[in-house]
């Protein structure tokens, strides 16, 4: 579905396409955002693979608090090899899912072992015969560690492709990781797959959070999706009586308690006016607008 709207145009008249968004994006981050890389520590291919391993469902800096010591510990797939999921436990008992990673991690040093000849398999395919090691994490080390085109999806580089508009819309949405993978990697260019996940990273970790974004200090805006179209919800309303009902409908200025649904021309159900039909609806106690723009996560 295509979806003709002013925020489709950009200042100079051209419109913005989603590779041309992206194209913006990056060179704009790339300017901001010096050595784009992960912020795991790591020093081996090995040590990596662990560290993004543990970095499911956690943060990179608690992972790197818990990694010195393991890699003391198991300094080798080999040396993991020979450790008991309740050796390597105390480990890492500090990060998320503490028992089925230090699982993952006993069953991953057994199969490097045993069928890899001790060194990591160098393609994505292989790594994702390891246990702990999903379709992210294979393209994470893939691309990391042996230079091999990936763009990984994780919930950073999600919310931030949908926000910024390089991902469509409507019944071709990108509501999973697998399709902003798919999306994006049409409109970046290959050799920019790798620094393109970095970017998008990070600038989803500092800037582009999930619960507050700081679109205040955003380089993006001119080119952000959700950002135009925030700009474009309804002021909110001064004197209103909750007195007299729930909601007020600007449009045929009653007052209600029960309001309707209606789904808007970018597939987001909004809360309406059961009278009218109207989207411009406003809380009567506070004055703000129902109206909401469709957030993405993973
Ligand atoms: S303008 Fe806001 S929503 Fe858009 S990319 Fe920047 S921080 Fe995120």
């Amino acid at each position: 579905m295509s979806i003709s709207t002013s925020e489709s145009v950009a200042e100079d008249g051209r419109r913005w396409s989603r590779t041309r968004r992206a194209r913006f994006a990056l060179s704009t981050l790339r300017e901001r955002i010096d050595e784009p890389a992960t912020e795991l520590r790591y020093e081996s291919e090995y040590e990596l693979l662990v560290a993004v391993i543990l970095s499911a469902q956690c943060t990179d800096q608690r992972v790197n608090e818990v990694t010195p010591a393991f890699f003391e510990a198991f300094p080798s797939p080999q040396a993991l090899a020979e450790a008991t999921q309740e050796e390597i436990f105390p480990y890492v008992q500090s990060v998320t899912y503490p028992n089925n990673k230090a699982g993952y991690l006993a069953e991953m040093g057994r199969q490097v072992v045993d069928d890899f000849g001790g060194a990591l398999p160098e393609t994505i395919a292989g790594l994702r015969e390891l246990q702990g090691v999903g379709r992210k994490t294979a393209q994470v080390v893939a691309s990391v560690a042996f230079e091999i085109d990936a763009l990984p999806v994780d919930t950073h580089v999600f919310r931030v492709a949908n926000r910024l508009g390089l991902t469509k819309e409507g019944a071709d949405a990108a509501d999973t990781p697998r399709k902003v993978e798919r999306q994006i990697k049409r409109i970046i260019p290959k050799a920019d797959w790798g620094e393109a996940h970095h970017l998008l990273i990070l600038h989803g970790r500092y800037t582009c959070t999930a619960r507050s974004p700081d679109c205040q200090r955003c380089p993006l805006t001119p080119a952000c999706r959700y950002y135009a179209r925030k700009q474009r919800l309804p002021a909110s309303l001064d004197g209103l009586d909750a007195a007299q009902g729930a909601f007020f409908c600007n449009t045929c200025g009653r007052y209600f308690d029960a309001p309707a649904a209606h789904t808007d021309r970018y597939g987001q159900e909004q809360t309406a006016c059961p009278s009218c039909g109207s989207m411009q609806v406003f809380e009567a106690e506070t004055g703000e607008p129902t109206k909401t723009v469709p957030d993405y996560r993973v």
